[in-house]
């Protein structure tokens, strides 16, 4: 599982995160639900380490990660805007993570001359990784084209196919619906519990839209102001929200 303790972080004078702690079981799908600019692709970002915090620790199956290098946490993520290479094919860049993966293996190898033992199989490895993770998605027939080619919806999987190749032990997806008509989205939430089910990766994921969280979520973290407000299941939030601000927050319309 993911733990999050005691983490701060001020921009300037504003202190966007203060003291979080936030516990994520092995295989739960954990939501941060809260309003724009409260601090949820911050913490996501940090639990990446792509932000340091200014206090506080990451630890992931009770181990510290604080010093380990992003790409080295077993974390995988989906940006906000999916940031996607434009000038890469949709099989190129789900590609990307493992190409780059064995490039830097084979960095480190001693110089053995022109050829190197065993890279054929490994494209061979890399190639049905990338196929078997579009299909499942349901992408296989368009991984051959680029992301202007592609609808939103399509280039959100993409992305979420980059991320997911990686066999990641941690999903962080930072609102990855947000850009979606109201019908795609509704399809690609059931894609991802569907996918969250097969994979059952340890899932952190983001969203201000309430039903998202409530349909997806073994437990949701209410957060703004700062801190997280409430952690509970769906279910328990609505029927006993901890306090009269939780309350409006959950009753305001978005
Ligand atoms: P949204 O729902 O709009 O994506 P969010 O909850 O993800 O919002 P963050 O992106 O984490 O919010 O930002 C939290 C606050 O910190 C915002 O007020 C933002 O302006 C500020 N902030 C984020 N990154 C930086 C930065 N690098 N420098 C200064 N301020 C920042
Ligand atoms: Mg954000």
């Amino acid at each position: 599982g993911l733990d999050i303790q005691s983490v701060s972080k001020r921009f300037g004078d504003v202190e966007v995160l203060s003291d979080i702690s936030l516990s994520v079981r092995a295989g739960e799908f954990v939501t941060l639900l809260g309003p724009s600019g409260c601090g949820k692709s911050t913490l996501l970002r940090i639990v990446a380490g792509l932000e340091h915090p200014d206090t506080g620790s990451i630890g992931i199956d009770d181990r510290s990660i604080d010093h380990v290098a992003p790409k080295d946490r077993g974390v995988a993520f989906v940006f906000q805007n999916y940031a996607l290479y434009p000038h890469l094919t949709a099989y190129q860049n789900i590609a990307a993570p493992l190409v780059m993966r064995e490039l830097t293996a084979m960095q480190r190898l001693p110089f053995i001359g022109r050829r190197l033992p065993g890279a054929a199989s490994v494209h061979v490895s890399i190639d049905e990784r990338v196929r078997k993770t579009a299909d499942k998605l349901q992408i296989g027939s368009l991984l051959h084209r680029r992301p202007g080619e592609l609808s939103g919806g399509q280039r959100q999987r993409v992305a979420v196919g980059r991320a997911l190749v990686r066999a990641p032990q941690l999903f962080l997806m930072d609102e990855p619906l947000a850009n979606l008509d109201a019908g795609l989205r509704i399809h690609m939430r059931s894609e991802i519990a569907r996918l969250h089910q097969e994979i059952g990766a340890t899932t952190l994921f983001v969203t201000h839209d309430q039903a998202e969280a409530a349909a997806l979520s073994d437990r949701v973290a209410v957060i703004f102001g700062g801190r997280i407000r409430q952690f509970a299941a769906p279910q328990e939030l609505y029927r006993d929200p901890v306090d009269l601000e939780v309350a409006r927050f959950l009753t305001q319309p978005f």
